[in-house]
C-alpha cells in the first residue's frame, strides 16, 4: 500500500472533530479528554546498520476491544500523524461495531532504499521492541503506507519465536498461505460499494444507470471499479492515476485499463476510441453522478470544491475532502460517504482475519464477503438514519456513533 503523508496540523484536525462530536453527544471535559487521551505511547529507536529510525506504537483505545490499526515505513512519520491515525482507528472500529480499538505505529524511514535483507531486519526489530504490548488480546498491528503481507508475515514469525504464540492473530494482512484472510485485497473497495448501495437504497433517485468517476487506480481503486461495473446500477465511465484521467462516453473496461496500465505507465495506455484522455485533475469536475476517491488525502479542498459536479462523493482515501470542502459540500447537497464508514472493509476483513487465526478457521472467500456485506451495510443504515434523525452530516453523525460506543462502554 502506499499513501501521501498527512499535513502538519493532523492531530489538531482530529482531535477538534472529535472534540465538537464529544460535545454534540454530551461528554462532560474530562471524559472527552480521557477520550482523546491515548492509553499508551511508545517510542524507541531502531539500529539498521549503525543509523538510527524513529519507531513508534500508539495504543490508542482498548476499550471495546485490542487495539487494531495498520504499521507504516515512511519518512514523514512521527509522533504525531501515528496518534492522529490511532484516534481515528479508535473511531471507525467503533462506527462499524467492531469489537476492536483503535491503535498505529510506525517507522520513520524510506524503505524504498532497503533491499529485502535490510527490511526484514527492520520489520524483525520493530516486533523485538514492541512484543510485550501486543498480541492477540492485546494489540493487532496490519500493513499500512509502505508495508505488505510478507512484512506482515516476518513480524508474525519474529512475535511467534519470542513468545511462543502459535495463532497468528497478532498480526493481520498477512499472506494466504501464512495466516491471511481469503478477500482481503478487494475488501476497502467491495466495502465501500457496498456502503454505497446502501445509502443510494435510502435516496431517491431516477433508475437511470449511474455513472461513476474513480480518482486513484491502485488497490482500492480498481477493486471499487471492477466490482462497481459489475452491477447493473452502475457505470464506470472515468478512472485517474498519477498522471492521467481517462473519460469514455460509455463503460470503461477496467480489466483492460488495469492491463494496460500494468504493461505501460497509466491508465492513459489503454487505447479506446471511446476514451478521450486528460489531465490527471480532470477527474475531479468529471461529470458524472458518483465521484470517488481513492488516491490520496485533500484531493478536494478549497480551490475545487466550487468545480465538483458529483451528486455523490465516496471517501475511500483517508481524508480526501477537506474539512472546509466537506462543510461546504455538505451545505450545498452532495451526499458524501464519510471515510471512515467507506473504507472500513479493509479493517472489517482484517478483523475476520483475525477471528479465523483465534478460531484455527479458514473461511472461503464468498463467507467473508458476504459477512462483509452484513456489517458494512448495517453500519451504513445506522450511520444514515442517526444523519437524517439529528440533521447532521454523515461524517458527524459517524464520530457521534462511534463516541458514543466508546464512552458508553467505558462506563461499564
Ligand atoms: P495504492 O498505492 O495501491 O493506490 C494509490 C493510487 O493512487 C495509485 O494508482 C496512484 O497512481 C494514484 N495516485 C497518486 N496520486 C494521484 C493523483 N494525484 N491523482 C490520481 N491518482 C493518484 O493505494 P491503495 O491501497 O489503493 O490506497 C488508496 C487510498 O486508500 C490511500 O489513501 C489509503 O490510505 C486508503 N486506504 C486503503 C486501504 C486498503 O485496504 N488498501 C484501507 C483504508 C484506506
Amino acid at each position: 500500500m502506499s499513501d501521501v503523508p498527512v499535513t502538519d496540523n493532523f492531530l489538531s484536525n482530529a482531535r477538534a472533530v472529535v472534540r465538537r462530536s464529544a460535545k454534540r453527544v454530551g461528554l462532560s471535559d474530562k471524559d472527552t479528554e480521557e477520550l482523546i487521551t491515548p492509553r499508551k505511547r511508545h517510542s524507541f529507536k531502531i539500529d539498521l546498520e549503525g543509523k538510527k529510525y524513529d519507531a513508534y506504537r500508539v495504543q490508542h483505545s482498548n476499550v471495546l476491544g485490542p487495539h487494531k490499526g495498520g504499521i507504516r515505513f515512511h519518512p514523514e512519520v512521527s509522533q504525531g500523524e501515528v496518534e492522529a491515525l490511532a484516534l481515528l482507528m479508535s473511531i471507525k472500529t467503533a462506527a462499524v461495531d467492531l469489537p476492536l480499538g483503535g491503535g498505529k505505529g510506525g517507522i520513520s524511514i524510506d524503505p524504498s532504499h532497503l533491499d529485502d535483507k535490510q527490511l526484514e531486519e527492520l520489520s524483525r526489530k520493530y516486533v523485538q521492541h514492541l512484543h510485550p504490548h501486543i498480541g492477540p488480546d492485546k494489540d493487532v498491528p496490519a500493513p499500512d503506507v509502505n508495508t505488505s503481507a510478507t512484512i506482515m508475515d516476518w513480524m508474525v514469525d519474529e512475535f511467534e519465536q519470542l513468545t511462543g504464540d502459535k495463532t497468528k492473530a497478532t498480526f493481520t494482512g498477512k499472506s494466504l498461505d501464512k495466516g491471511g484472510s481469503a478477500g482481503r485485497e478487494a475488501a476497502t473497495g467491495r466495502g465501500g460499494l457496498f456502503a454505497l448501495q446502501e445509502i443510494l437504497k435510502m435516496h431517491e433517485h431516477d433508475k437511470r444507470r449511474l455513472t461513476i468517476a474513480v480518482q486513484g487506480f491502485g488497490n482500492v481503486g480498481y477493486w471499487f471499479a471492477k466490482l462497481a461495473n459489475e452491477q447493473d446500477e452502475f457505470k464506470v465511465v472515468a478512472v485517474s492515476d498519477s498522471r492521467h484521467t481517462i473519460t469514455s462516453s460509455d463503460q470503461l473496461d477496467v480489466g483492460a485499463v488495469l492491463a494496460a496500465k500494468k504493461s505501460g505507465k497509466s491508465v492513459a495506455d489503454y487505447k479506446n476510441s471511446d476514451v478521450k484522455v486528460g489531465d490527471v485533475n480532470d477527474i475531479l469536475t468529471a461529470n458524472v453522478d458518483i465521484l470517488v476517491l481513492a488516491a490520496l488525502d485533500n484531493a478536494v479542498n478549497e480551490g475545487n470544491m466550487e468545480s465538483i459536479q458529483a451528486h455523490y462523493i465516496v471517501e475511500l482515501a483517508n481524508g480526501p475532502v477537506s474539512d472546509v470542502a466537506y462543510r461546504h459540500l455538505h451545505k450545498t447537497g452532495t451526499i458524501i460517504l464519510p471515510d471512515v464508514l467507506a473504507n472500513a472493509g479493509g479493517v472489517i476483513v482484517s478483523y475476520f482475519e483475525w477471528l479465523q487465526n483465534n478460531k484455527g478457521e479458514k473461511w472461503p472467500e464468498t463467507r467473508v464477503n458476504r459477512e462483509l456485506d452484513i456489517m458494512m451495510r448495517k453500519a451504513a443504515r445506522g450511520i444514515f438514519k442517526h444523519s437524517q434523525d439529528n440533521n447532521l452530516s454523515m461524517k458527524d453523525s459517524t464520530f457521534d456513533i462511534a463516541i458514543q460506543r466508546i464512552a458508553t462502554s467505558s462506563k461499564k
